[in-house]
């Protein structure tokens, strides 16, 4: 099992770890802070040096409990090997910043538009943010009053934290687990990893974001699609 060291120490830009197994391009480590693909995130990437030797770290993947490191060529060095890992920070950080927008704006349309309707998913790319929603009636105009609460929110300073709550304590709350997929995915865990918005949002989850919503800076809509009397999409940027 791959120690995941992104999930407490989401600052952590660099590391060293051991080689546990290599297969073609495909590199297993004993710990890792690069992020697998998952939950709406995209996989981080970098690079992994060992001596005076890089590889380009293109793409990380889960498999089981491990994470899969994919790099640009073969990797020849031996198991046990030490390696010096290196994340592209940019592209993380903005990751970050998209990803704790995504469960801002979720906590926002709770707290505000709850009767209306509610976020059921999204995509995170490099230089945008995809939210979809199941919203009856949401129009450009709501979108845009939606946008512009969760910045005013954001521009409060709220506090971001990771906690770990007992399984049943989870289960017990459906606000924390929102989707039937992510409750089966709980039922096989002991402690649930929790992402509070401090007074804003408050939901399971695997992935990094940033120490404090002001971290988020402020989003502008760049698209607006209706794709039926309920499923709206809507794309985000940072201003
Ligand atoms: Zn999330």
């Amino acid at each position: 099992m791959t120690e995941k060291l992104y999930l407490d120490r989401m600052e952590l830009r660099e590391f060293d770890a051991h080689v546990v197994s290599a297969e073609g391009p495909e590199l297993v480590l004993d710990r890792t802070a690069f992020y697998p693909a998952g939950g709406g995130q995209p996989s981080d990437t970098g690079n992994v040096a060992v001596g005076g030797r890089q590889y380009t770290v293109v793409d990380v993947k889960r498999s089981g409990d491990d994470v899969v490191h994919v790099l640009d060529r073969d990797f020849e060095e031996q198991r046990g090997t030490e390696v010096h890992g290196t994340i592209d920070w940019e592209r993380r950080y903005s990751a970050m910043r998209f990803h704790s927008a995504m469960h801002l704006i979720d906590g926002v349309i709770r707290a505000h538009f709850h009767s209306s309707g509610m976020c059921t998913g999204g995509q995170i790319y490099t230089d945008h943010a995809r939210i979809d929603f199941d919203f009856e009636g949401m129009n450009r105009e709501k979108a845009l009053e939606i946008i512009e609460k969760a910045n005013e929110v954001a521009s409060e300073g709220h506090e971001i934290l990771i906690k770990y709550i007992p399984q049943a304590e989870a289960l017990e709350n459906p606000e924390l687990v929102r989707t039937e997929p992510g409750r089966e995915l709980i039922s096989r865990l002991k402690t649930v990893r929790v992402v509070d918005i401090a007074g804003v949002d408050m939901q399971a989850d695997g992935g990094t974001h940033v120490k404090n919503t002001k971290e988020i800076g402020r989003l502008q809509l760049t698209d607006f699609k209706n794709n039926g009397k309920r499923n709206k999409r809507v794309i985000v940027a940072f201003c």
